[in-house]
């Protein structure tokens, strides 16, 4: 993981928030080159769930939304993690946390960071919603809250989106957008933040029909992950027990990933029966119905949700540990570090380099690089021998490097560098933009 954060912030995908003032803790920034790779992979959530279907519609809720919302979720009384202090050290904690030793708020229990003995307080329950005030005036009727999911923009818009689209039971709606949580225990890079985004879609299913729903989007979201490149063999399900799962569920399995290291497999996907608990809640609390009307059999009823939820950033760690490698490369004596992301992900699809300085090879170079930048984003690099700049995008996921040589001058061909098997072949000029295009489907 330090070597991933370290090339992150090198190359530009990831940079700590705030750095030049000493950093914010636990949010993060993404760079030039995380920006697009964070692009692609919502990219291929939002086609595979908005995009290739016709039963799921799209919505870009509002972060800030009326307090009551969060009343009728159950996050204002329920969205909390008991928190311990230290009184020596002010340092913070989770009480359930693996480094405390013994139960808060008894004499001999020790502070995990400052080791100080009898100085955690008792645990006390500590909300993770952010607030803040809506309007110039600071007092409690005007406080608002930075959302904690994108979930409930989507159960406030369900009529809104059925009637205005006539989508018929089932079907769902999508979103993707930042939530926050002032979570006690952020850290492991991006893997938990303050802030970040979530990509979510809520499918409405008639009642009894839901536990099929259910089984089949689970299906869908582990192929969905196996789709993006992660190794099989790093993803699971885990199945949450009676103790985990929240009161209204009626399943609730994640998609876990093995991030390795001390991280192990943790949860990358939840997919949540929920039942009509959401849509019923916000019935109650805004007085407004939220119900389907099924007009062949003339019946009116409060939907079921099947819910899939998955981070963007976590994903995007996911697909970053797995896309890292380190390897020996034949017949050199430093090796390489590479970066095996799948084509359509890569933030930068094609190196393209002049052998050397003269000779019309710089001309030629940049003639192809303005012809393919319309189609996708290419890097054009002179500087530098031709090895260190092939490195140089090995370690960024490029997948491909043209190579204009002084065979290219005389005969309008040019070198393609495959980045894992490492070949070369050589391909006119002229076919290169479907000879990518194939290549880059792959
Ligand atoms: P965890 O217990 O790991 O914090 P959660 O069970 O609270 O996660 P959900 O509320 O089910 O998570 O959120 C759905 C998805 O949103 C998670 O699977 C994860 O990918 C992402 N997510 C949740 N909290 C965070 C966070 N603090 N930072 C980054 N991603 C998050």
């Amino acid at each position: 993981m330090e070597k991933l954060v370290s090339l992150c912030k090198r190359r530009g995908f990831i940079f700590q928030s705030s750095e030049i003032y000493g950093g914010t803790g636990s949010v993060w920034d993404y760079g030039p080159l995380g920006v697009e790779l964070k692009k692609n992979l919502k990219d291929r959530w939002w086609n595979a769930m908005v995009r290739a279907r016709d039963d799921i519609e799209g919505l870009d809720a509002a972060i800030l939304m009326h307090p009551r919302v969060w009343e009728a979720s159950g996050h204002v009384s329920g969205f909390v993690d008991p928190l311990v202090e230290c009184s020596n050290c002010r340092k913070r904690f989770r009480a359930d946390d693996a480094k405390i030793k013994g139960t808060p708020g008894t004499p001999d229990v020790q502070c995990p960071a400052c080791g100080m003995k009898g100085t955690l307080g008792a645990p006390r329950l500590f909300n993770l919603m952010f607030k803040t005030f809506m309007g110039p005036v600071e007092d409690t009727a005007s406080v608002v809250y930075l959302r904690p999911e994108t979930a409930q923009g989507i159960y406030v818009n369900f009529l809104n989106v059925q009637q205005s689209t006539r989508q018929k039971i089932p079907f769902g709606i999508a979103q993707i957008g930042k939530a926050f949580r002032n979570e006690i225990t952020p850290g492991n890079f991006i893997f938990r933040t303050r802030e970040f985004e979530q990509m979510e879609m809520q499918f409405f299913v008639e009642p009894g029909s839901d536990m099929e729903w259910f089984e089949f989007w689970k299906g869908q979201r582990l192929e969905w992950h196996k789709s993006l490149g992660l190794d099989h063999a790093r993803l699971k399900y885990h199945q949450h027990t009676t103790e985990e799962l929240a009161h209204y569920a009626r399943a609730a399995f994640d998609i876990q990933f093995d991030f390795g290291g001390t991280l192990g497999f943790q949860e990358i996907e939840g997919v949540h029966n929920r039942g009509d608990f959401d849509l019923t809640q916000h019935q109650q609390f805004s007085g407004k119905k939220l119900e389907y009307f099924d007009q062949p059999n003339n019946r009116r009823y409060t939907p079921y949700v099947v819910e899939t939820s998955v981070g963007a950033d976590r994903t995007t760690l996911a697909v970053l540990v797995n896309a890292y490698h380190e390897e020996t490369v034949e017949g050199e004596d430093e090796g390489r570090t590479v970066l095996k992301l799948q084509p359509s992900l890569a933030p930068v699809k094609a190196g393209i380099f002049p052998l050397v300085k003269k000779d019309g090879m710089p001309e030629m170079a940049h003639r192809i690089a303005e012809d393919l930048r319309p189609l996708y984003p290419v890097f054009y690099d002179e500087s530098g021998a031709i090895g260190r700049r092939y490195r140089r995008q090995d370690e960024i996921g490029t997948p491909f490097g043209i190579t204009v040589d002084g065979e290219s001058m005389a005969e309008g061909t040019v070198t393609i560098r495959d980045r894992d098997t490492l070949q070369q072949d050589r391909v006119a000029a002229d076919q290169l933009r479907a000879v990518l295009a194939e290549r880059l489907a792959r």
